[in-house]
């Protein structure tokens, strides 16, 4: 890259760090924006720099929120809030969304048991969703957690836990790839698990 200035190669060099982009494709970017106005360049960099301190997480299910605010989806007077999706992940919200199949709201785990790797039941985020199950009155809990091993001991855990209360305790369907993780399946398939979902 020794044609370009020495600060178009840097921000080429920065934009190949980005998830899905080469570098014929930072490179395609970054020129682009060398024919954008001042203007949208300086939004762009607001928004960028802006992520840290303006994006943080829901206090109430863990989704992404502006800060100092719920998510959209606890925001939204819309959604069922007698059911609540345990995922591990916030990543997982946004492939459940797409499926457009789903109306409660969600509560992010922040992983799955995995003694292996030093991952108990206390760095789960646990506490809050039996709070939530007592504040909300839930009927229903989805256990969206991945086909794999540590995700059903996380999902088999949950379950003895939440046994006696007055809910559904469900999760999804078989046909979920196994091992797979639920944030890259496609929304036909997670709309179908979600369908067919089974009491526990
Ligand atoms: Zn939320």
């Amino acid at each position: 890259m020794t044609q370009y200035p020495a600060e178009l190669s840097a921000l080429i060099e920065l934009l190949t760090t980005l998830p899905g982009i080469g570098k014929r494709g930072a490179e395609r970017i970054a020129l682009a924006m060398l024919k954008w106005q001042p203007e949208k360049l300086e939004c762009l960099a607001a928004l960028i720099g802006g992520l840290p301190e303006n994006v943080t997480f829901c206090p109430d299910c863990g989704n992404l929120a502006s800060a100092g605010s719920q998510c959209p989806v606890c925001l939204n007077p819309g959604r069922d809030r007698t059911v609540i999706c345990v995922v591990e992940e916030f990543t997982q919200i946004n492939a459940i969304e797409r499926s457009a199949f789903y109306r409660g709201l969600y509560h992010v785990l922040g992983g799955k048991l995995s003694p292996l790797s030093g991952r108990h039941v206390e760095n789960l985020n646990i506490e809050l969703l039996l709070q939530r199950i007592d504040a909300l009155n839930a009927g229903e809990i989805i256990l969206a957690l991945s086909p794999d091993v540590e995700g059903q001991a996380t999902a088999a855990y949950l379950g003895n836990l939440l046994q006696g209360r007055e809910l559904k305790v469900t999760r999804l369907a078989q046909g979920l790839p196994a091992g797979s993780d639920i944030s890259y399946a496609d929304a036909a398939t997670i709309g179908a698990a979600l369908k067919g979902r089974r009491e526990f």
